[in-house]
């Protein structure tokens, strides 16, 4: 019999209107940033919005991590499946977000904060790489008791997976623990992405609070050797790296499992029930075809978690990332292509 998967991913992030650029390095060496950057308050960000709007063709795309994720997960699931909690302001690039999140099929819970606009993130794109800056507004509002409003609550009750990333941690700890702790109780599975050295190294301590709880861990290399050097691995071997971080204590039986990706290098996978460490090789998208690689980590999670979440071995999780990655990565900003083919 077919599972029911309806409201059965759960994501909790920032939903960000991304403003997407393709620019010159000079911007960003005027705004001290480097080609890769990521992060919330690098640099002047209204001066910088407005130069890029100015100087620039912009694309304006939904985005934000988790929300990102979820889209690209719901296009392997069926209808119904993935839920997402976030803060938005009451404007139209919150309207923007909701009209493309219902398009993907995903359905928005979100919270609204008719104080502050919605977040929105400056997507610099210069070659094949991407320089990302955030201005969270609303989204960094977002509270607790809206997770906790029995209406709200229920959509917790009626999930299997859930998955957020180290930016909502900083934003709202007391709600990605709880839900963290509801998965532990319950027997379901917690998911999480480091998202940023900046996440790694600044909040090390929330990221230590979240790890007991954390059944399956997401990164990118970058990350994993920020990681660990806050928790003092003495490695700088990915691998190594890996499965010291899914041998962390944790809270319950439940083994933990890692995911590190390394770009269009192998991405790596060991659990903490087994000493064997997995290596999967990316198929290269050919340098002509990738528009750019804003997006791949998310949509790598998206397809795994899309597999994840109807129980299928770990092989498959990761088969099906790097395909919806090998996808977005074809694609200027981390946009999906339209009806992509199914995995
Ligand atoms: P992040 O976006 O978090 O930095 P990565 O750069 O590690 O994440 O990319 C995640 C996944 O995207 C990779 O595992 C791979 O499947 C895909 N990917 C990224 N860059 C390339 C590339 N140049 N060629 C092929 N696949 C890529
Ligand atoms: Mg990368
Ligand atoms: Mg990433």
């Amino acid at each position: 019999m077919a599972q029911d998967l309806r409201g059965a991913l759960v994501g909790l992030c920032n939903p960000l209107l991304d403003v997407v650029a393709v620019v010159d390095s000079e911007l960003l060496a005027e705004f001290g940033l480097k080609a890769n950057d990521n992060g919330v308050g690098l640099t002047d960000f209204q001066k910088l919005l407005q130069t890029v709007t100015d100087k620039y063709e912009t694309r304006l795309i939904p985005g934000g991590m988790g929300q990102n994720t979820l889209r690209g997960a719901q296009l392997l699931l069926p209808p119904d499946t993935t839920v997402f909690f976030g803060a938005v302001g009451q404007d139209e690039s919150a309207e923007q977000l909701r009209a493309a999140t219902a398009r993907a099929g995903v359905r928005t819970n979100y919270m609204v904060n008719p104080d502050k606009p919605t977040g929105s993130c400056v997507v610099l794109v210069t070659g094949h790489s991407r320089s990302i800056v955030g201005d969270m507004q609303a989204a960094e509002t977002y509270s607790f008791a809206h997770t906790s409003a029995p209406e709200n609550w229920r959509c917790i009750e009626a999930a299997r997976v859930f998955y957020t990333t180290m930016f909502f941690v900083e934003v709202t700890p007391e709600t990605t623990l709880a839900v963290a702790r509801h998965a532990h109780e319950n027997g379901k599975a917690f998911a999480m992405n480091l998202a940023s050295t900046y996440s790694v190294e600044q909040c090390t301590q929330l990221l230590t609070d979240m790890m007991p709880y954390t059944h399956v861990l997401f990164g990118n290399e970058t990350e994993a050797l920020a990681l660990a050097k806050v928790l003092g691995f003495g490695t700088d071997d990915i691998k190594q790296i890996a499965k010291r971080a899914a041998d962390l204590p944790t809270a319950g039986d439940k083994p933990r499992l890692v995911a590190i990706t390394q770009g269009a290098g192998s991405t790596v996978v060991a659990t903490g029930d087994s000493n064997e460490i997995r290596v999967y090789t990316v198929t290269p998208v050919p340098g002509d075809e990738i528009g750019d690689t804003n997006g791949a980590g998310d949509a790598f999670v998206g397809g795994f978690l899309a597999q994840y979440v109807q129980g299928e071995p770990v092989d498959v999780c990761v088969e099906a990332g790097h395909w919806l990655a090998g996808q977005i990565v074809r694609q200027v900003g981390a946009s999906y292509p339209d009806g992509a083919a199914r995995f």
